[in-house]
């Protein structure tokens, strides 16, 4: 392991112009690759030691659900307990490795996946049905995560400023919690995965990953490229397996000190709970650091740039058809500016392209799995009972797969279940406000807090917005979606989380504790 690292300032990793032929070709060739590398088997991970068992579940393609992306073994409760044990033996030997070394097992990880930038993003089209630029943006979003936290972890590691006591050398130093369980979601499937797991590792962890049952083949990628540099068995342990099943052997295990979880509300809460009640043999609290829902708004004011505000719902509201937990599903629109606002809207929703993800031209692709696209299509019902419908409102004519065309409602009351419950999918509900208060309070009246928009000319509004809008990331005049690593540290209030700041400089202390430490200097 070559321990001297590629320092210099974080910058982001720049997204591929799909427009040059030589990108699009070279993703039209990773995504052929792929192609012949899709219904292979992966193992459990564990001690470095790989594992089948008898049972198994497939990943499907939501584009084409024919397509077994890969075939995993269903972890068990015994083998959940197998794992944390592994990780706790494997901290040992772990927390005592310099940070600088830790640190380069990151810094190698994103140079490797930026050589192998299509190939990842070419699993996330099969698996998750994300299109060209979506894909792209993810793996973009995990090479920043990994080069922000490696040099993030030397930071910590070296001294932080301290008052000095008269007769004392004294230090404050930061020491790894445990072992870490981490609960990713699939919809930002490589990222987020990766940024979790990466910032438990790089300060001394060790980690006990379970990829969420509808995205493990990119997980397992991932994983992969973490043993083929060497990480050190035990430190990564890899469980594919129901949320339940093994989620709650995981969280509740006495060994584990620590759980990073990103997904709904309900799971969030469960796992808080869970995590709360201490085992027998346990010796601490366990941290919990849990990223959940969103319900987040974009208002429009009455003086602004209405084309420019109708792109950026757009952007937001359909990117990744609706599936990220910034995206907006809800417009809040000054009535003066109503009627010509939905009108711009209309058009621009009407232009969307859905299609294939793996057609370059398609901008809206599948929903996740069959589960997802009844819950949504109940969601649109409800729409359909309590405002008016604008566009959509359907499954989208495609040969196979999850595909729903962007839905607008208009007309919709704030209270309204498709204004207060996050539905995941490509549904937006607008509502009209007197005037900027009006949309403020509407904005804010939901359980949730996590990212949110203003469109004004008024820099007044602005800030009143940064006053009185609250929620974790705000954006004033852009788009509510596409938070970067470094720019944006990311995470909600309220019932979207516990406002953790991933990609952000306070990150990386919920995976530490601080040490005090005073010696008496002798005269
Ligand atoms: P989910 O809650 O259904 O699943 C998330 C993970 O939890 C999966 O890996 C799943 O297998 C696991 N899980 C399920 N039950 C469990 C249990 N009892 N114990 C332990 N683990 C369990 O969420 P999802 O559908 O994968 O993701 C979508 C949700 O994630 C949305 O609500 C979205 O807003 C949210 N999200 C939030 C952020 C954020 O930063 N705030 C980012 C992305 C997604």
């Amino acid at each position: 392991m070559e321990l001297s690292s590629p320092r210099g300032e974080f910058q982001n990793e720049p997204f591929t112009d799909f427009s040059q032929s030589e990108n699009r070709e070279s993703m039209q060739r990773a995504l052929a690759d792929v192609q012949v590398q899709l219904g292979q088997s992966y193992d459990i991970v564990i001690a470095g030691q790989h594992l089948r068992t008898q049972a198994t579940f497939a990943s499907l393609s939501p584009g084409d659900p024919r397509r077994v992306v890969g075939v995993f073994p269903k972890g068990t409760p015994e083998l959940a307990d197998r794992a944390v044990r592994a990780a706790h033996q494997a901290f040992e030997a772990w927390k005592r490795t310099p940070p600088p070394q830790r640190s380069a097992y990151l810094f190698q990880a994103a140079a490797a996946m930026r050589r192998r930038r299509h190939e990842f993003s070419a699993f996330m089209v099969y698996e998750v049905g994300k299109t060209w630029p979506e894909a792209d943006a993810d793996t973009a979003e995990a090479i920043d995560f990994l080069e922000f936290y490696a040099r993030e972890s030397l930071r910590y590691a070296g001294p932080h400023p301290i008052t000095a006591v008269a007769g004392e050398k004294n230090a404050l130093v930061y020491l790894p919690l445990g072992v870490g369980i981490v609960i990713p979601p699939w919809n930002f499937p490589l990222a987020i995965l990766v940024g979790m797991t990466s910032a438990a590792i790089v300060t001394g962890n060790t980690v006990v990953l379970k990829p969420s049952s509808d995205a493990p083949t990119i997980a397992a990628q991932f994983v992969r490229l973490m043993e083929s540099l060497g990480l050190p068995a035990g430190v990564l342990n890899f469980l594919p397996g129901g949320g339940a099943e093994v989620g709650d052997t995981l969280v509740a295990h006495p060994l584990t000190r620590f759980v990073a979880f990103t997904g709904s509300k309900a799971v969030g809460l469960h796992i808080n709970e869970l995590a709360a009640k201490p085992q027998p043999g346990q010796r601490w609290i366990k941290r919990v650091v849990a990223e959940m829902g969103g319900k987040d708004a974009i208002i429009v004011d009455r003086d602004t740039d209405l084309d420019e505000a109708a792109a950026g719902v757009v952007a937001s509201a359909y990117g990744f058809q609706g599936q990220k937990c910034s995206a907006c599903s809800r417009a809040i629109v000054d009535a003066q500016v109503y009627d010509a606002f939905v009108e711009r809207l209309k058009q621009r929703v009407d232009a969307l392209r859905v299609g294939p993800p793996e057609d370059p031209q398609s901008q809206v692709g599948p929903v996740i799995n069959e589960k997802a696209m009844r819950s949504i299509q109940e969601y649109i019902e409800s729409g359909r009972q309590q405002a008016r419908l604008l566009a959509g409102g359907e499954p989208a004519k495609q040969a196979h797969g999850f595909f729903l065309q962007p839905t607008v409602f208009v007309d919709v009351d704030p209270q309204a279940r498709i204004s207060q419950e996050e539905i995941f999918g490509p549904v937006l509900a607008v509502t009209r406000a007197r005037d900027f208060d009006d949309a403020l309070r509407i904005a804010n009246d939901t359980e949730y807090g996590l990212t949110g928009a203003v469109y004004t000319r008024d820099a007044s509004k602005l800030e009143r917005a940064r006053q009185e809008f609250f929620v974790g990331n705000l954006y004033l005049n852009r788009k509510c979606t596409g938070a970067m690593v470094g720019g944006h540290p990311f995470g909600g209030f309220n019932m979207s989380g516990t406002d953790s700041k991933a990609g952000g400089r306070d990150y990386l202390l919920l995976f530490l504790q601080g040490q005090s430490i005073a010696e008496k200097v002798r005269a």
